[in-house]
């Protein structure tokens, strides 16, 4: 109960409040805020905070998620590229709620984590609603700062987010499903309707768990090359798993890659779509086993 009334304190109306400031939602910056305080709600009970937790949330908006989630952790640090926003949820914020926040304006796919990481002298968990055109660079992002962070739970584009879970053999499963779930445990959480956002998006939306202290259960013994072979078999989708390595990998010959795909058990035939995780850990192992792919 003591949680549900600080989501719907948490709650804002994005219209009035921008309207009072005489600003409009840019849509260059993915500005669709969130409004349905059963979803701010749901988020924060399958986020599991706790008080000695330091959260980055990504794109802090109007304080949706902001101000709901502070009483739950120990600092959150709010990334925004929108000054004026800062502006606005500064004013919101109570002395004790701004002692527990460091904002930062700016873009976050320059934020440094590790400073973070150092600063508190712990794993840091993420949160966000994205702005969907910074999904992919956003994601590589995570992946490289891997080591410093704890779990993130992330809103994505509802095919976006399908695209990150998908399993062989489904039309969605790609590259970035295989390279993600590498490095991260993911779990779909909720499904939103694009009518908890002002203004309304086109799509739905999708919030997911990425678990990096969970990353998959075998490793690449050089995983530079496990993601170009991942990416390099996906580079021609419609042709056979031969054809897009050939196409893919410079280096090596037509001959060489059938040879390794023979040696793993892999029909040339196939299609990258259908090979799994430990098929691509594999394959990347053996084609180039003394080498790291140029
Ligand atoms: N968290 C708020 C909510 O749920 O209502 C706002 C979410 S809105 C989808 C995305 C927010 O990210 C916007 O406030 C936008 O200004 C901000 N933003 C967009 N690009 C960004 C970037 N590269 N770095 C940091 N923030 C960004």
């Amino acid at each position: 109960m003591a949680q549900i009334k600080k989501v719907n304190q948490g709650l804002i109306v994005s219209k009035a409040l921008l309207r009072k400031s005489g600003i409009r939602p840019r849509k260059r910056l993915g500005q669709n805020f969130l409004e349905d305080p059963a979803v701010i709600e749901k988020i924060i009970a399958h986020a599991g905070f706790d008080k000695n937790d330091v959260v980055i949330e990504i794109g802090s908006g109007l304080g949706a998620l902001t101000i709901p989630i502070l009483p739950y952790i120990h600092h959150l640090v709010a990334t925004e590229k929108d000054l004026l926003l800062i502006t606005i949820l500064k004013e919101r914020l109570s002395l004790k709620e701004k002692g527990k926040m460091t904002f930062i304006s700016g873009d976050v796919l320059k934020l440094d984590f590790k400073e973070i990481y150092d600063k508190f002298s712990k794993k840091i968990r993420i949160v966000g609603n994205l702005p969907y055109n910074i999904s992919s660079p956003f994601l590589e992002k995570l992946i490289i700062n891997r080591n410093y962070i704890k779990n993130a739970i992330l809103m994505f584009q509802y095919e976006f987010a399908q695209r990150l879970t998908a399993k062989p053999k489904n039309k969605e499963y790609g590259a970035l499903s295989v390279i993600s779930q590498y490095y991260a445990r993911i779990s779909p959480l909720i499904k939103i309707k694009r009518d908890a956002f002002y203004p309304k998006p086109k799509v739905d939306s999708m919030v997911l768990e990425m678990d990096f202290t969970k990353p998959y259960l075998h490793q690449a013994e050089n995983e530079v090359n496990f993601r170009k072979t991942v990416r390099a078999a996906f580079s021609c989708r419609r042709k056979t798993i031969l054809n897009s390595l050939e196409r893919g990998i410079v280096f090596a010959s037509r001959e060489m890659i059938a040879k390794a795909l023979t040696k793993c058990l892999i029909d040339p035939k196939r299609r990258a779509e259908t090979l799994t995780i430990d098929e691509y850990i594999h394959l990347s192992s053996i084609l180039m086993s003394d080498k790291t792919i140029p």
